[in-house]
């Protein structure tokens, strides 16, 4: 038999609680040794996630092995996992000593080893000669120390890390960053780190998966993850960036922003409609207009530290974010220049809406869980399944849900150089995606609205 070289495999996991689904059909294997980080934004599912290896939870399908071990019907103290979580959970009467040593003195360790071990922990933590410290005496990134040491001690095959830097400020952040780094090497066990910041994940990990409304959506290395976003999400989650509507041409050629441009991606077919990604790094900036791609005006241009970023508007009224080592003027005309490699041209999820619906009668159709008014429909029967579709730019929000026939909330803004293109969740669950110029919040309560003859009703046959 194959020993795997894995050692977590996650197996079409899911998991809802009531009819909520959080986590929908995930599968993940991670290398032994690994670094291994779960990112995305709020509420995408990361901690479920790794509640479920910890055993605090049960998956709803699916299964996860630890160590080739089918974990279901381990308990979360007999799996070969330590979890690390955001809070400290120190125990406050006890010493750093006792703090760690705990699990080992509820397993009956005998008290010398326990006495090596905890000296071991807290030397792989930097806390050498802390032992005797009270916990309360002690700053955020000591404690957290010393929570990370209470886990190693235990020396799991997997360590669980669920934000643990988050409620650190930014210095000792990036201080702990690089001593996880390095306890991870020293360590040589596997690190699951879950968090939602970009960079974080960038800088620690061997691999990240990035996941959304609980559903990965890309893994890879960082570099992978930076220079090859599989989508528009990945693609404005990880890093800043210039994301387009745009069409493929053909191989190799692409239009946006009313120009064509040579790229170097090939097999999208013809005129296919595509999003591309130019991040503000790659766009060069130069006085002369006349051998430039594009032209704008400069109209903001703020120093950050290394780089000047800066916002340029085109004639077309798209509005490109550049990083450069050298200012413009507010104001200034610019020509811009953009390699083709640098060009990256991502499939589009979607192009329009599509619900599921049913007919009430030929002027009415429900869908969302609201009953829309149509253009009248001919030749289908009320109470028949159908198929509609609505084009982004035809779903009007308004500020008061009760004046639209469905309500929302906005749940994911994407710039688009010219438009927002928002992900809004209804009530009842379901995303209907909108262009608008109007700037929204995320997590803005939104009316939904569409006129009637932007319902193209279509029978599913
Ligand atoms: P954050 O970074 O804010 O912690 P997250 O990505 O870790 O977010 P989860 O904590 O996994 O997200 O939560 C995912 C979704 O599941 C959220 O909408 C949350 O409200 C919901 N959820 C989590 N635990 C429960 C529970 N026990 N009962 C009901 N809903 C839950």
């Amino acid at each position: 038999m194959v020993k795997s070289n894995y050692i977590i495999e996650l197996t079409n996991i899911s998991k809802s609680f009531g009819d909520k689904t959080v986590l929908d059909d995930v599968s993940l294997s991670v290398k032994k040794g690994e670094f291994i980080t779960i990112l995305g934004p709020s509420g995408c599912g990361k901690t479920t996630l790794l509640r479920l290896l910890a055993g605090f939870n049960t998956a709803s399908e699916g299964e996860i092995r630890i160590g080739g071990e089918v974990m279901t019907n381990i308990p979360p103290h007999k799996r070969p996992v330590n979890t690390v979580f955001q809070r400290y959970a120190l125990f406050p009467n006890y010493n750093v000593f006792d703090n760690i040593a705990f699990g080992l003195k509820l397993r009956g360790v005998e008290r010398k080893q326990i006495e090596s071990r905890v000296k071991r922990a807290l030397k792989t933590v930097g806390m050498t000669d802390y032992e005797h410290r009270d916990v309360n005496s002690l700053s955020g990134g000591q404690q957290q120390r010393v929570a990370i040491a209470r886990a190693i001690v235990n020396q799991p095959q997997v360590l669980l890390l669920d934000e643990p830097l988050a409620a650190l400020d930014l210095k000792m952040r990036k201080d702990m960053q690089m001593e996880l780094k390095e306890m991870h090497r020293s360590l040589g066990i596997t690190f699951l780190y879950v968090t939602h910041d970009q960079e974080e994940a960038l800088t620690l990990s061997d691999r990240i998966v990035v996941m959304s409304e609980g559903r990965i959506q890309q893994i890879g290395t960082p570099t992978d993850i930076y220079n090859e976003p599989c989508n528009s999400f990945v693609a404005d989650f990880i890093g800043e960036s210039n994301i387009l509507n745009a069409t493929m041409v053909r191989d190799r050629l692409v239009r946006f922003m009313d120009k064509e441009f040579e790229c170097v991606d090939e097999g999208f077919g013809e005129n296919a409609p595509v999003d591309v990604v130019i991040r503000p790094e790659d766009i060069y900036i130069i006085s002369q207009t006349s051998s430039a791609m594009f032209t704008g005006t400069v109209r903001s241009c703020t120093f950050k530290g290394v780089h000047y970023e800066m916002f340029v508007d085109t004639p077309d009224g798209y509005e490109i974010m550049i990083q450069d080592y050298n200012p413009f003027e507010v104001g200034q005309q610019v020509g811009m220049i953009v390699k083709p490699s640098d060009i990256h041209v991502m499939r589009k999820e979607r192009v329009c809406n599509t619900f599921e619906g049913e007919m009430i009668d030929s002027s009415h159709v429900e869908m969302l869980g609201e009953k829309f008014e149509c253009a009248t429909v001919q030749g289908v029967q009320a109470g028949e399944k159908v198929s509609v579709e609505v084009d982004f730019g035809h779903v009007e929000l308004t500020d008061d849900a009760e004046d639209g026939t469905a309500v929302g909330t906005i749940r994911f803004i994407l710039y688009k150089g010219d438009r927002y293109h928002l992900t809004v969740r209804t009530d009842g669950g379901e995303n209907i995606y909108v262009d608008t110029h109007d700037v929204w919040e995320d997590l803005d309560e939104v009316g939904i609205k569409i006129s009637p003859d932007h319902i193209r009703v279509k029978p599913l046959k």
